[in-house]
């Protein structure tokens, strides 16, 4: 836990967010600045700053983090229809969040 990690927080509870998945590895919630009728964040709890900071060590977590949005994406109704799955690294990537999140943005095209 990273104290001044807004998505660390929120896996702590001390941060409020609108949680959609849970399981021991991995939060989902929704983004507080939706850019899509669906916008959700996925995000393994345990603090890594982005894909540009992966060790072997976090290999399966993001499998998980996939998997979730697999699910996630079946349960907002996207399943057949298809979403998006996207990560933002570094300055130049549009990463704001250091600690690694995938975007599952549904519902518009673009
Ligand atoms: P990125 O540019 O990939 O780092 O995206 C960070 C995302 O986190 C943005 O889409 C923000 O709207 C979102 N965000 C920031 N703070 C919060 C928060 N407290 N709860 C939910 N989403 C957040
Ligand atoms: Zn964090």
């Amino acid at each position: 836990m990273s104290a001044d990690c807004v998505f660390c927080r929120i896996v702590a509870r001390q941060t409020p967010a609108d949680i959609e998945y849970e399981d021991d590895q991995v939060l989902a919630f929704k983004d507080i600045y939706p850019k899509a009728p669906i916008h959700l964040l996925i995000i393994p709890k345990r603090h890594i700053e982005s894909i540009a900071r992966l060790t072997p060590e976090d290999t399966a977590v993001v499998g998980r983090c996939i998997q979730a949005a697999r699910l996630l994406g079946e349960k907002t109704g996207y399943g057949e229809r298809g979403y998006r799955v996207s990560c933002n690294v570094g300055p130049e990537g549009g990463q704001v969040v250091y600690h690694l999140h995938f975007h599952l943005t549904a519902g518009r095209r673009g």
